[in-house]
């Protein structure tokens, strides 16, 4: 609040909504939101912070552990639901958000945060392991937009902001498959901003750069890294760190938010300027 309180005197410009006397910038207070990964890692967190900001919250995740990850929610209190949803599948995207707008009647923002990241370079990539990851990484994004638009469009707007990643600009030859599928995100981004804005849905992007994410952690583990590679490898970081999931979620809240009402086709790269390193 007291944050809040600071940005509002400093920042008179910035678009506001009303909520009866006062004025909140930054607001996703009562929007219904589906976040796709959001069991664990970086999803976990976007979940998180929308839920501490007031929202209502589907967890579309390929795994079970959505289930207790939404009960946990729910024994605070907070509204969160969970459907069992596998991105890459056309039925089970439209199955998610048919369930969103039977638990809520809507569906304000869709955050398509669920990807994999195995790695490979070109010659370690066969056809099986390309498709795995350009089926969930890009094809799980189209999926999710196409069940979800219509909704939005019958709704008068809505926000969709795709996870990403530095590597759609910067490659990274170990990374073959993961790098070109996350390209492909960008693009669809920028495709739908265009296309969508006429209905009032807005698209954009974030790009984190190296999270040390549930997922990422379990990878470094099973390549020996030692227990430290976090605090070691972000001191190589421009900024001194590497970014944590709650960085990730924080850009992803304010794209979704009254304050980014004019921001679409956008990419928001939350890197710690790694980026500048890779070049
Ligand atoms: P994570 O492995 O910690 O969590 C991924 C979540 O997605 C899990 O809950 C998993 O069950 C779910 N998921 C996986 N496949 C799915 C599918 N087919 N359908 C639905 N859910 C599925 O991963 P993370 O590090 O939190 O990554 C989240 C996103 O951020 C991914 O798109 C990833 O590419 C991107 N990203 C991560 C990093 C990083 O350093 N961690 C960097 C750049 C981009």
């Amino acid at each position: 609040e007291r944050f809040v309180r600071l940005f509002v005197r400093r920042n008179d410009c910035l678009p506001e909504i009303s909520q009866g006397e006062e004025t909140v910038p930054m607001s996703v207070e009562g929007k219904i939101v589906m976040v796709t990964g959001g069991a664990k890692g970086i999803g976990a967190s976007i979940v998180k912070l929308f839920l501490e900001r007031n929202a209502q919250v589907v967890i579309a995740d390929a795994s079970p552990d959505g289930e207790a990850a939404a009960g946990q929610w729910q024994d605070q209190g907070k509204k969160a639901v969970y459907v069992q949803c596998d991105v890459s599948k056309a039925g089970d995207a439209k199955k998610a958000v048919t369930f969103a707008e039977e638990q809520f009647g809507r569906l304000d923002v869709l955050v398509n945060n669920a990807g994999i990241f195995p790695r490979a370079n070109l010659l370690q990539t066969d056809e099986a392991f390309w498709d795995r990851v350009m089926d969930i990484n890009l094809k799980g994004v189209y999926l999710m937009c196409r069940a979800a638009v219509p909704v939005m469009i019958g709704q008068g707007g809505g926000c969709i902001v795709n996870i990403g990643s530095l590597h759609a600009a910067t490659g990274g030859e170990e990374l073959f498959a993961y790098a070109i599928s996350k390209g492909g995100v960008v693009t669809l981004t920028r495709n739908l901003a265009h296309a969508l804005a006429k209905h009032r849905i807005r698209v954009n992007g974030v790009h984190p750069g190296w999270v040390p994410s549930h997922g990422e952690r379990a990878l470094m583990r099973s390549q020996g890294a030692e227990d430290d590679w976090p605090e070691q490898r972000g001191s190589a970081i421009p900024l001194g760190r590497l970014q944590t999931e709650d960085d990730i979620a924080e850009s992803v809240v304010f794209l979704s938010s009254s304050s980014a009402d004019q921001i679409t086709g956008q990419m928001l790269t939350v890197d710690g300027g790694l980026g500048f390193t890779l070049r």
